[in-house]
């Protein structure tokens, strides 16, 4: 019988998987997982938790034949294609930077076998949405309207009874010990149970309530989107296919296609995972030196003295997630309150997220800082005390997250230094007065584009 390597990558998961697909129509299909350690050693324990909840899944789904190796993809690859006389490889295209330069040595290693690509992480791949005269979008609204117009396939049927050919494995990665971290349940079930609860009981109230930290309003599929537990396309099929239409859908859909708009202007751009997309900013002074850096600090243990951006940043060490919202809102006081790079919140936040993707954080992180497509006009100064105040109404969030602040009634939580008894014991003083800092920012900011 034939045989293939059904190599998976961002794709863990058995249904709507053309790749697999494409593996099962050559005859035996191997599952190959690749523990890559220039990926593995830059992720965080939360991902990395993640990931080897994924791999446990998607070990058990294939009979216990999933095959793990340690190594280089040009490496491992080849060498178990080899072993198993494997005709071709299969894949979903990767499009991100690495992916798509380390598939390029795969290929040349792998010789006369083939590597195929089959589909790719996103419901149109990126690259393949182009205004009228082949160029890229650089803005987002005329990039959905196209997007929508292209459409989608609908998802591949899951391969009923696959013949999963042998091969030995070294041991599954390990989950890492998170402590208190607990982060959002892995796995291909897993993300279907929790899309399913979305569609069913959130998602008509999408548009008026996904603004709210305070509420479990928002879907959280992004780490299964990223890993590939579930495909954008089952996802716009399942709404489809639920006979709601309105509002709650409409802007649901929009976001995912800020993901896909994101992923494209990365495949356009590979440098702006690292540079700026607008270089206009790329000469702004930044903050460097001790206070800088005990600044940095506070703002990642979540200790600043602002309550909205200290439980934010304890919901993302809590979790290895944070709402939306909020990493507006903590972005926009690291870059513009404490003067630092973008690209170093980025990097915090990469090794943090479990739904850690470059694409969506590095353009987002760009967004705040004024430096990338579509951006947020650089003189938008996110002001933490009102945004707090307008997103978690009643200090819920706050209360939460920050223990010291749980017994401060209401709104009052997002001003505590204004309560009769003074700041409660434990909680930080504010590390900068905001106002000073904003007119700072605009500063800076204007002395970086009169260059
Ligand atoms: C500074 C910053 C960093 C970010 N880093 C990441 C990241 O590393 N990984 C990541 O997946 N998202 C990132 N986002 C986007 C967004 O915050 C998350 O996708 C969202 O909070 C995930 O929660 P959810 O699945 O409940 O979202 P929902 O509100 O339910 O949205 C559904 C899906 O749409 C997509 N989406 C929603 N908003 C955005 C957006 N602004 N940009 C791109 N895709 C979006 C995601 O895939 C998300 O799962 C970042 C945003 C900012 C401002």
């Amino acid at each position: 019988m034939p045989t293939a390597v059904s190599w998976f990558r961002r794709d863990l998961r058995l249904a709507d998987n053309p790749a697999l697909l494409a593996a099962c129509d050559v005859g035996d299909v191997l599952p190959l997982f690749v523990l890559d350690p220039a990926i593995w050693e830059k992720s965080g324990d939360p991902r990395r938790h993640f990931l080897a909840g994924c791999l446990a899944e998607l070990h058990e789904a294939t009979g216990g034949r999933l095959v793990v190796r340690r190594g280089k993809p040009e490496d491992v690859v080849p060498a178990v294609a080899r072993e198993i006389g494997a005709q071709s490889v299969h894949v979903a295209g990767d499009t991100g930077p690495y992916g798509r330069t380390r598939d390029r040595a795969v290929e040349r290693a792998l010789g006369d076998v083939d590597l195929v690509r089959t589909g790719s992480a996103y419901a149109i791949a990126p690259g393949t949405i182009t205004k009228d005269d082949d160029t890229p979008f650089k803005v987002f609204t005329p990039f959905s309207r196209r997007w929508r117009e292209h459409g989608w396939p609908d998802p591949a049927p899951t391969p009923r009874e696959v013949s999963w050919a042998r091969a030995d494995s070294e041991a599954l990665p390990e989950a890492p010990d998170l402590g208190d971290t607990e982060v959002l349940e892995s796995g291909e079930k897993a993300a279907r149970r929790q899309w399913e609860r979305f569609l069913d009981e959130r998602i008509a109230d999408y548009d008026r309530q996904r603004d709210r930290p305070d509420l479990d309003t928002t879907s959280r599929m992004s780490a299964h989107l990223h890993f590939g537990t579930v495909h954008p396309r089952t996802l716009l099929h399942d709404i489809s296919g639920s006979g709601q239409s309105g509002p709650g859908v409409d802007t649901y859909v929009t976001e995912l296609c800020w993901r896909e708009f994101y992923a494209d202007v990365l495949w356009h751009r590979p440098e702006t995972a690292r540079e700026y997309y607008n270089a206009e900013l790329a000469g702004m002074a930044y903050s460097t030196g001790k206070g800088a850096e005990e600044d940095f600090a506070a703002w990642a243990a979540g200790r600043t003295g602002f309550p909205a951006v200290d439980a934010a940043m304890r919901q993302l060490l809590a979790e290895g997630w944070m709402h939306n919202r909020m990493r507006m809102i903590v972005a926009s006081f690291l870059v513009k309150d404490l003067h630092q790079e973008w690209t170093r919140g980025a990097r915090y936040f990469m090794q943090h997220l479990v739904d850690g993707d470059l694409a969506s954080n590095n353009h987002g992180w760009q967004w705040v800082a004024g430096t990338g497509t579509d951006a947020s006009p650089y003189f938008r100064v996110f002001n933490p005390i009102t945004q707090g105040k307008k997103f978690d109404p009643d200090g819920d969030y706050v209360r939460r997250w920050v223990p010291e602040l749980a017994d401060v009634p209401g709104k009052k939580v997002h001003e505590p230094w204004t309560l009769p008894g003074g700041l409660p014991e434990g909680y930080p003083e504010q590390v900068v007065d905001h106002a000073q800092e904003r007119t700072v920012a605009l500063d800076r900011y204007a002395a970086a584009r009169g260059r």
